[in-house]
């Protein structure tokens, strides 16, 4: 061990999905079930749906508030999605990589291709895929928080979405919630332990 300070730095995993694949209640699940990992708190402008709380499922914003943050250069990264801003704050993340702690970050793939560019070592991807298209649509009639014709355009971007799995480290097709979950988790285990994230100090063998 070092004297002082983490022997590794934080890891940014990456969560991305065709929305309906069951990514967020993956994501949720992991930050209980997967010890120290935090999630990333984005900044969105879009409304807040029932049950979502202000300051822990995002931070809600104006698109005022949203262009001045994204102009102070507070953002990692950020990108427009169906009509809405969303953006990942980038000092807690920073701070997180410094500490050697890690963070879950549920973003697009436009969002993940940037984050990949800006932290080129410190990070791990994942892409989640329903099982099939039919089941991918099952699933978002029944969270039934978008209207036909919104849900249509979610379907039509999955579709365009599925074949950026390629650009990511691992691949996980959720069929089953538990059997997904453990898959992250040996994920998240595995990284952990890669040379690489070691600090360039850390000599264990040293006396
Ligand atoms: P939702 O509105 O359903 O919560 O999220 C819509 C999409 O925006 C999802 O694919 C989600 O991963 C993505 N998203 C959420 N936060 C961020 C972010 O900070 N940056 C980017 N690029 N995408 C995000």
């Amino acid at each position: 061990m070092l004297a002082q300070g983490p022997t590794r730095r934080g890891i940014i995993f990456i969560v991305s999905a065709p929305s309906g694949a069951g990514k967020t209640t993956i994501s949720r699940a992991a930050l209980k079930k997967i010890s120290g990992l935090r999630a990333s708190i984005s900044l969105t402008t879009r409304e807040p749906r029932e049950g979502e709380v202000d300051g822990i499922d995002y931070h809600f914003v104006t698109d005022e508030e949203f262009i001045r943050r994204r102009a102070a250069g507070e953002l990692a990264e950020w990108a427009r999605v169906f009509d809405s801003s969303y953006g990942t704050p980038r000092t807690p993340l920073d701070e997180a990589v410094a500490r050697g702690n890690d963070m879950l970050l549920d973003i697009d793939i436009q969002g993940a291709s940037q984050i990949r560019q800006s932290y080129p070592a410190d990070t791990a991807s994942i892409f989640v895929l329903p099982p099939s298209f039919p089941e991918l649509e099952e699933r978002l009639r029944r969270r039934g928080t978008e209207t036909g014709d919104a849900i249509a355009r979610r379907l039509m971007r999955a579709r365009q979405e599925a074949s950026a799995f390629r650009d990511y480290d691992y691949l996980i097709i959720n069929a089953h919630r538990e059997e997904s979950l453990e898959a992250l988790k040996t994920i998240v285990e595995g990284e952990r332990l890669k040379v690489g994230r070691l600090r360039e100090e850390f000599a264990p063998w040293k006396s």
